[in-house]
């Protein structure tokens, strides 16, 4: 019988479960380039349904319990005492999310002889210490393509935000009550015409050209991997050798690179600074590729126009995070890959790695990170390891 460990974010602080707007969500059976959504036995939930919280315990509750295996949920994970660190001891499993993650350090890892396979509902495993769990022979997976399209979304949305300058006419009309067009306008202006970048031009970054293409823009992207010459005349994409010409060339970058060794840090002092004065970064990736610090004070001395995103360092950021007090923000907490719609979609995944580790039958080689001592799959595709 096997332990998991599940590491998920709070209940709702008006309770569980919510309210939902809506009673049911579209269906999604596969995704570009055909790759199925995830295919488990069954599922114990209905879809659209809370479940990345502690008590919607990603629906995995009755299947592990039903079969004799060990279920823990905690959302305490930080501290040497943390409810994760306890149970992580003679855990076989570890689920978590980008959202509320479980950073398995080396010394975790290390506490953890039991552990073979670490899973993140979602995508993105940098809070796996990836060099250890190659060390440890372990096995990292996550739920690739399940999260994709909503981050996209959200990308578009925040651009939009920040060019349009939504956040201060929005609490002109809210908080302050007011009608202040002048003052509502006065950073305001679209996208039309615009040259929009992307870095990193994997299932999210493409997803994202697709749906700016519309806007009539002039799309640029860099990714060490160069996409299919039909696909950069089907939307009019210009290449750029390194992030450097990209950034240079463009009014607006999204960043959707994982990070790994070669982008952390990436965006410092030095890259923002060649950007035009008044670009707009939007960050739907990973916090760690760009410097905190130098991200806050080219908001202020106006080099950025504006900054947005969804992804933090540490998560949760403490209170007093410069990112949550600088100019020209349209920042959330990292949901973006969380709606109800993706949680569906990964809460299945989550299941299909499961039912398939603990059944000894292979994990799909596209949801592979880290396996039989090394990079795998999506894995050895678009992360590195420091040598
Ligand atoms: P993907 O693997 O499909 O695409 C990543 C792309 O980045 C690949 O094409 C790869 O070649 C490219 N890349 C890697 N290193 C690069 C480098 N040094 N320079 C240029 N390009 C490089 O992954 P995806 O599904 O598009 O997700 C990308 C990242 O988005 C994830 O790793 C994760 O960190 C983040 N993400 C965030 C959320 C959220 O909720 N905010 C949700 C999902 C994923």
């Amino acid at each position: 019988m096997a332990k998991i460990l599940a590491v998920l974010y709070p209940d709702p602080v008006g309770g569980y479960p919510p309210n939902y707007a809506r009673d049911d969500i579209p269906r999604v059976t596969g995704y570009p380039g055909g790759q199925t959504a995830p295919t488990p036995q069954a599922v114990d939930f209905n879809p659209g349904e809370l479940l990345g919280c502690v008590s919607g315990g990603l629906g995995l509750r009755d299947f592990l319990e039903s079969r004799g295996d060990t279920f823990v949920v905690t959302s305490d994970k930080e501290g040497p005492d943390s409810t994760l660190d306890r149970e992580l001891a003679d855990a076989d499993v570890v689920i978590s999310q980008p959202f509320w993650p479980a950073y398995l350090t080396a010394e975790r890892i290390d506490a953890a002889p039991r552990l073979r396979l670490a899973i993140t509902a979602g995508i993105g495993s940098d809070h796996v210490d990836l060099p250890s769990a190659i060390a440890h022979d372990m096995t990292v997976a996550e739920v690739t393509y399940s999260n994709s399209i909503s981050v996209a979304e959200h990308a578009v949305m925040q651009i939009l935000t920040l060019v349009h300058d939504y956040m201060p006419a929005h609490e002109w009309v809210t908080s302050k009550k007011g009608w202040n067009i002048a003052d509502s306008v006065s950073r305001s202006y679209d996208i039309e015409g615009m040259d929009i970048g992307v870095l990193g031009a994997g299932r999210i970054g493409q997803a994202v050209l697709r749906r700016l293409k519309p806007f009539d823009v002039r799309l640029h992207y860099h990714d060490v991997h160069r996409l299919p010459e039909e696909v950069e005349e089907e939307l009019g994409l210009i290449w750029h050798p390194d992030p450097q010409s990209l950034a240079a060339a463009v009014d607006v970058l999204s960043i959707h690179t994982p990070l790994h060794p070669q982008t952390q840090n990436l965006f410092d002092e030095e890259l923002i600074g060649a950007m035009k004065r008044g670009s707009y970064i939007v960050n739907t990736a990973r916090a760690l590729i760009v410097d905190r610090d130098a991200v806050v004070r080219a908001l202020e001395s106006g080099q950025l126009a504006g900054y947005a995103g969804d992804v933090w360092y540490p998560q949760p950021p403490p209170e007093d995070h410069p990112w949550r007090t600088m100019p020209h923000e349209a920042m959330t907490p990292h949901v973006s890959g969380s709606t109800l719609s993706a949680q569906a979609r990964y809460a299945a995944g989550a299941r299909e790695i499961l039912e398939c580790w603990l059944d000894g039958r292979p994990i799909r080689q596209e949801y592979l990170i880290v396996e039989g001592g090394g990079l795998a799959g999506s894995g050895a595709r678009s992360y590195t390891v420091a040598g």
